[in-house]
């Protein structure tokens, strides 16, 4: 008789990948001259706000997200504050994530700068006795060549094991062998697990749990009896006995959205809807890559007095042309700033009830309509291409040379850095007051 064996299915690998420092070390790799130097990030609207991120050197005076700036300034005063570039940062995650997805055919992405990828198949097909050590550090390092962004790691048998192996590593790669995991958890307190906030510790220190260890001697009917199913899988996480695989699931977004607080308030209403239009222009086109139309739409305006007001709009057919989009933004726009006569503080602008896009766009219409149609879809294809911002809308490039006129780094920060101006009535011009 004629017998044959199935091999025995391979244990769980997860591999966690974390940005050092992720908006801190963009910024210095975007600026060598900031190589080397404690660096933060943030400032706010004026640069006095708080810092949102800050380098290991800046780390070592006691700066952290959360600081004021006044403070990091006096507790360093030869490092540097670089003011956040979001588009920048979102460019080099999308840069890094393409080098991650190289290396595992199942990525999950978890934030801007970290990620999870399965390796499970890997020792049996790939790796074949050498472990795991070699390859993930030419991922880091290739990460780091790639964006100029270093990157720590941590392998374990499941998302949750892998993310502690990387704080553990941080800077660095940690590994968590086959069947390690409750030695390495032992010493471990529980609130370093994502997802344990103080409640549950809190809770947790009241049965007498402080460290895994104690999670892992004590009876899971108790843990169970406290917190349900989180109080089992903790239980068995403690034990090294909870294995858990990446699965990526495909879910389609549902809103997509922009809000942003300008850098001075803004008196000139013409440069608020070049702002909106190039913000509609960018966000169009994310739900064109991601194959989505919209059902509504609205803009919402905050004025200098936080006073706000809001419109909204629901097509009558869904829609993802931005030749119709913008036309509707812009008549929302007025029709927010009807009667208006404060600078602008804040502009936000918002698709929802996005729809999946299944249409077949035809190659040229004989319609207005269909003409208008062609011109986006052949624009879609030359982004495709050429990459990002390669076609840019007519409030795009207006929005680019006033930046570029002031020198201001491009989007986020729409507007150049000038005096505030003093408080007091704006003059409208009545043809833009039309609406
Ligand atoms: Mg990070």
């Amino acid at each position: 008789m004629l017998t044959t064996t199935v091999p025995e299915a391979p244990p769980t690998r997860v591999l966690h990948v974390d940005g050092d420092t992720f908006f801190a070390s963009c910024e210095i790799a975007m600026d060598a001259s900031l190589s080397g130097r404690p660096v933060w990030v943030g400032g706010g609207r004026t640069g006095d706000g708080i810092v949102i991120a800050a380098n290991r050197l800046a780390k070592r005076y006691g700066i952290g997200a959360g600081t004021a700036c006044f403070e990091a300034r006096r507790l360093c005063p030869h490092g540097v504050l670089a003011r956040p570039h979001y588009d920048d940062y979102r460019r080099i995650s999308r840069e890094m994530f393409r080098v991650m997805e190289s290396y595992t055919p199942t990525l999950l992405p978890a934030s801007i700068d970290e990620g999870f990828l399965d390796l499970t198949a890997m020792e049996r097909y790939v790796w074949r006795g050498r472990g795991a050590v070699g390859y993930v550090n030419r991922l880091r390092a290739e990460i780091e060549s790639a964006v100029g962004v270093p990157v720590s790691a941590g392998l374990g048998a499941s998302m949750w094991a892998a993310k502690l192996a990387t704080s553990a590593a941080k800077p660095g790669f940690c590994e968590i062998p086959v069947g390690g995991e409750r030695e390495f958890l032992a010493d471990r307190p529980v609130d370093e697990l994502a997802g344990c906030g103080g409640r549950r510790t809190r809770a947790l220190a009241a049965l007498g749990a402080h460290t895994f260890g104690d999670v892992a001697s004590m009876p899971s009917i108790l843990l169970c009896k406290s917190f349900g199913i989180w109080g089992q899988q903790l239980w068995l996480f403690a034990r090294g006995e909870w294995t858990e695989p990446v699965v990526v699931e495909e879910k389609d977004r549902t809103t997509i959205s922009s809000n942003t607080t300008l850098p001075v308030d803004e008196p000139d209403y013409d440069a608020g809807l070049i702002f909106l239009l190039s913000e509609a222009a960018r966000l169009t086109g994310q739900m064109r890559r991601e194959g989505l139309q919209t059902r509504e739409s609205f803009v919402s305006i905050r004025f200098s007095d936080f006073e706000r007001t809001c419109c909204q709009h629901r097509f009558r057919h869904p829609q993802f042309r931005n030749s119709v989009i913008s036309g509707v933004i812009e008549q929302l726009y007025w029709e927010s700033m009807r009667g208006a006569h404060k600078p602008i503080r804040q502009i936000c602008l918002g698709f929802s009830s996005l729809e999946r896009l299944d249409t077949q766009p035809m190659l040229w219409g004989s319609t207005d309509a269909g003409r208008w149609g062609a011109i986006d879809d052949a624009l879609q294809v030359i982004e495709q291409r050429f990459g990002e911002n390669t076609v840019m809308t007519g409030a795009q490039f207006a929005l680019k040379k006033q930046n570029d006129f002031f020198e201001v780094p491009p989007a986020k920060c729409p507007f150049g850095p000038r005096e505030a101006s003093p408080a007091g009535p704006v003059r409208i011009d009545p043809k833009k007051a039309r609406h």
